[in-house]
């Protein structure tokens, strides 16, 4: 989003830290600090009262070092191209840091999507998908859902692309329809991963979770599914938020109901039930809880925020949440930080599962999916957890340097052309 925190230049200082901490020289990664290409684009779309609208939207391309680039696809209307490069980047590191072959991308169109109908929303889809169409492929560029945009989305741009095809492309898009070549556990998946990345913290550092008190930040794909696999477990999500407001409750909230009033009413305002009162969103962030998901956009935990968190734990679901100054004051506090790359990578995981069905049209189990979604976020979560124990580097920066190692490798094994 547009503000004072640039996401870029902090994608760059923790790359660089990172970086120094593996002992490598500029020139060594010195290409995976710029992205690999971008495309910017105008989508004139016809509205339905007939006038034409002009809208931005991107695709950037951060590496294919590992494989076809991937990455969602946001539709925010203060999305900017820096922002985008960001997450692009992130994604790079976040299947990376999973293992799996991937690069990195990520697109977006500056738009409100709430405001617009779902004719208008169809029409902006498809001719931003034949836009960057040079760009997409299940072997070049695989996009999928992130924030403002759905299966439905997914859904069009997988028709568009196939139907200049000429045939049909399932493996072009990931997050689809089950229907039309989508994956069982693919919804919840990023939510999934985050409440198993949780677990696993929570058990290193002797949290008992039957006991511990919960807030989640954002109540979207990410939050929305954390906060009820949580509340499934039996686990205590005291607070939890949109972006209209924020819900609380001392010894717990009926995630169960909240889900429900949120799916009818399209927001959180309103819920009204004992013992629950409305916060503002803030306040969320500093409540006495043991685990903190910020799982909404970036730059939610700024240096002055950080100053009053009281979590333990925060695991961030969100990309980017966490400037790097608070990242700074929360590692002075001694607060344990899961981050972004490793903490959300749930949602690529169970795409990058969605894409081998579709290439080898054949399709799984959701006890398959999940137990394979477990499994590699473990040995994901071991690889950074031990390396922040060897090196006595915060899990980011470990997470990072897992990452950035195998990047490197890859690159240098590919040398440089010509
Ligand atoms: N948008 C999600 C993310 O930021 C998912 C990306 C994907 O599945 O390709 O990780």
């Amino acid at each position: 989003m547009t503000n004072q925190y640039d996401p870029y230049e902090q994608m760059l200082s923790a790359l660089d830290m990172a970086a120094e901490n593996l002992g490598l020289a500029m020139n060594e990664y010195t290409t995976l600090r710029h992205t690999e290409r971008e495309l910017s684009v105008s989508i004139p779309t016809e509205m339905d009262d007939g006038r034409t609208e002009v809208f931005t939207g991107y695709r950037i391309q951060h590496s294919s070092l590992r494989g076809p680039c991937k990455g969602g696809i946001r539709f925010h209307p203060n999305v900017d191209i820096n922002e985008v490069r960001a997450l692009a980047a992130w994604m790079t590191w976040k299947c990376a840091v999973v293992n799996i072959p991937y690069g990195g991308a990520k697109g977006a169109i500056q738009v409100d999507p709430a405001k617009l109908s779902s004719q208008e929303l169809g029409r902006l889809t498809r001719r931003y998908t034949a836009a960057i169409l040079p760009l997409l492929g299940p072997e070049k560029d695989i996009p999928a859902p992130d924030i403002g945009t759905d299966a439905r989305v997914m859904g069009w741009i997988m028709d568009t692309y196939s139907t200049f095809m000429g045939y049909s492309v399932p493996g072009v898009v990931t997050g689809k329809p089950i229907e039309i070549g989508g994956s069982l556990g693919r919804k919840e998946a990023t939510g999934r991963g985050v409440v198993i990345v949780t677990d696993e913290i929570a058990h290193r550092m002797g949290i008992p979770m039957q006991k511990a008190k919960i807030a989640v930040q954002g109540f979207g794909n990410v939050g929305g599914a954390a906060a009820k696999i949580f509340y499934d477990k039996g686990y205590t999500v005291i607070a939890v938020s949109d972006v209209n407001t924020a819900l609380y409750c001392e010894n717990g909230l009926n995630i169960e109901e909240i889900t429900g009033y949120s799916k009818q009413n399209h927001t959180l305002k309103g819920y009204a039930a004992k013992g629950v009162s409305e916060i503002e969103n803030e306040q969320l962030l500093t409540l006495d809880v043991d685990i903190l998901v910020p799982a909404a956009i970036e730059n939610q935990i700024t240096g002055k925020v950080a100053e009053n968190i009281r979590a333990k734990v925060i695991v961030e679901g969100a990309n980017g949440p966490t400037t790097a100054q608070a990242d700074d004051i929360l590692s002075k506090k001694k607060i344990i930080i899961v981050p972004d790359i490793l903490a959300n990578a749930g949602g690529v995981v169970v795409s990058y599962f969605e894409w081998v069905q579709n290439l080898q049209a054949i399709f799984w189990d959701v006890h398959e999916i999940n137990s394979l979604l477990k499994k590699i976020m473990l040995r994901s979560f071991e690889d950074v957890y031990s390396l922040t124990r060897e090196k006595k580097v915060s899990m980011r920066v470990a997470a990072y340097m897992v990452a950035l190692d195998r990047v490197v490798k890859a690159k240098q094994i590919r040398g440089m052309f010509p």
